[in-house]
């Protein structure tokens, strides 16, 4: 088997030191996902992501499958050939993109139809064919069709929404199984979805009804959309307090920087984000003492790096002045500067979570972090 996953240390939180190990590499958990959106991280080439130390990114099913198209990526020998990253990819389901980008988008049990936010095409995708797409794009970690809902949802959309993720989940994974029994040995790892919405008892009953179905790793996904941390929070302890220990968790979007280390605190592995590559197109800088609005007039003659506590090589390099004149000059070189320190600051706040946890000092770290970015940059 070339896929693993093993616990190397849990801490009294239940945060958990791993290792997660696919055909490109292992990955070591817990871990943060740059998003890759198109088969790129917009500002950074693959040269800078595996010089940042990278292990693995998540690329975007949706788009990917309407440009250029996934039968193209698999002619062209799969996504990690095309895009030139040799390590490890997750594509999403392409679920939260149809809700989120899509026009005139009609959900049924078959699938969900929806017209192209390019060019107006009409498509279906069902599990299986999010599946099917997934399967070609030839990514290591592929996730199944789910149904994401606008939040606060009322319980009883909540409820309908969760019934039918898990009929989808139940289709991708005989789907899915019956690839690999045709094909011998698979390539991918397939992950269910929890769902549930803000209902801790439909949290539950998401992931009794996932566990069933075997997969080899578990997401949980609707949150972070808009509710407070405190209900992100507890949603996903319901959610992996019944997740098996022995694979790993996913908690889909998120988060802000000094909320990374409660998630690992609730046996969280994996996470992505926008945040830190969004966040520096506009000019927002995450720091060891907070965020830095470097647009700000304070800056325009600051020689200080962005962070002085950060070894990226931006930081060793450039001052917060010459930043400033970068983005008020509109020059690209600004995001693209901007994004490798911000994704630098993530993987390396991931590599002091792992160290944390190995210490036993989460708890610490995650009120230090708290601390600073309610207080901001000095
Ligand atoms: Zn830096």
């Amino acid at each position: 088997m070339r896929f693993s996953f093993e616990v190397t240390k849990t801490d009294r939180s239940g945060a958990r030191r791993g290792r997660l190990t696919t055909p490109h590499g292992a990955v070591e958990t817990p871990v943060f996902l740059p998003v890759g959106t198109q088969a790129a991280v917009k500002g950074l080439t693959q040269e800078a992501l595996e010089a940042l130390g990278t292990e693995i990114l998540l690329a975007n099913t949706y788009h990917l499958y309407l440009r250029p198209g996934h039968d193209v990526v698999r002619k062209l020998g799969g996504l990690h050939q095309f895009m030139s990253w040799p390590r490890s990819i997750l594509t999403d389901s392409g679920g939260y993109q149809v809700f989120s980008l899509s026009e005139l988008r009609k959900i049924t049990d078959e699938g969900v139809r929806f017209r192209s936010h390019l060019d107006g095409t009409e498509h279906l995708l069902t599990p299986e064919k999010v599946a099917e797409i997934q399967l070609a794009l030839g990514s290591d970690i592929a996730m199944v069709l789910d149904e994401c809902i606008e939040t606060p949802a009322p319980r009883e959309k909540a409820e309908s929404a969760l019934k039918r993720t898990t009929q989808w989940a139940r289709r991708a994974r005989a789907y899915f199984q019956e690839c690999a029994q045709r094909n011998g040995e698979m390539h991918q790892w397939q992950f269910g979805i929890v769902h549930g919405a803000t209902f801790a008892d439909l949290r539950r009953e998401s992931a009794r009804q996932l566990l069933d179905l075997q997969f080899p790793g578990y997401a949980v996904g609707g949150l972070a959309v808009g509710e407070p941390h405190d209900v992100t929070c507890e949603m996903t302890g319901e959610a992996t307090a019944l997740l098996p220990k022995e694979r790993p968790r996913y908690l889909m979007g998120v988060g802000r920087p000094e909320q990374i280390a409660d998630y690992v605190a609730l046996g969280i592995d994996m996470m992505d984000c926008v945040l830190p590559t969004r966040a520096a197109r506009h000019a927002c800088l995450y720091t060891s003492e907070g965020r830095v609005l470097i647009r700000n007039a304070r800056y325009a003659q600051d020689q200080r790096p962005i962070d002085a506590n950060c070894s990226c090589s931006v930081c060793r390099r450039y001052t917060r002045a010459y930043l400033r004149h970068l983005f008020a000059a509109g020059e690209i070189t600004a995001a693209i500067l901007a994004t490798h320190h911000n994704v630098h600051f993530y993987l390396d706040i991931m590599r002091l979570i792992r160290e944390a946890i190995e210490f036993g000092i989460l708890a610490n770290f995650s009120s230090v972090m708290h601390a600073r970015y309610t207080a901001g940059p000095a």
